[in-house]
């Protein structure tokens, strides 16, 4: 089973990665932002309830997300991987889920550490806003965004790099040069 963790700032290029990886893998593309931005279309109780906390920029509590991705490992039995996009977002996150994993005698793979400088990082988050009008794409909001990215998210990357399991790939360049230095630090992690 090959298990990525696609990790790196908002406005990273996370999303896009993990669509043309899920082609190429044959993964289930596992993204909370996106579980959590489709509750709230729909109205959910879940949705109305982390509204307020994803328009400013913070992050929705681990158990919340914890128990989305606890679902979402239930309903794909027979997956070949998964590709974790925006998950694990705090040290609790991932310590949990090394243990959802580990409870069916599996583990993360490979994390991918996405690395963009913040300038670049802001231009690409204000031409999503002007293109997909996401509510939490205002200059406030990604500053937000990326205050708690580094204080809380950014330890997960010694969590993983503690493990040998992190590697860094250059975020900067097309969108297809940086798929190719992901699949190569795939390949070499499947590998081993
Ligand atoms: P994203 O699309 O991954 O940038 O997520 C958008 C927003 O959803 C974040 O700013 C958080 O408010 C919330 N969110 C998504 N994933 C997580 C997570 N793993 N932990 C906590 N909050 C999350």
């Amino acid at each position: 089973m090959l298990n990525i963790v696609l990790f790196g700032a908002p406005g990273a290029g996370k999303g896009t990665q993990a669509a043309y990886i899920k082609v190429r893998y044959e993964l289930v593309h596992l993204s909370t932002g996106d579980i959590l931005r489709a509750a709230r279309k729909s109205q959910s109780e879940l949705g109305k309830r982390v509204a307020a906390i994803m328009d400013s920029g913070s992050l929705v509590s681990d158990e919340i997300v914890n128990e989305l991705v606890a679902e979402q490992l239930k309903s794909n039995p027979g997956a070949k991987g998964f590709i974790f996009d925006g998950y694990p977002r705090t040290v609790a996150q991932a310590e949990t889920l090394d243990r959802m994993l580990s409870e069916n005698g599996k583990s993360v793979t490979v994390t991918l550490m996405l690395n963009v400088p913040n300038e670049e990082l802001s231009r690409r988050m204000i031409k999503r806003a002007q293109e997909k009008g996401r509510t939490d794409d205002t200059p406030e909001v990604i500053a937000s965004r990326l205050l708690v990215y580094e204080r809380e998210t950014m330890p997960v990357a010694a969590f993983y790099r503690s493990q040998e399991k992190l590697a860094d790939i250059n975020g900067l360049g097309s969108e297809g040069s940086v798929l190719d230095r992901l699949i190569e630090a795939i390949d070499g992690a499947s590998k081993r």
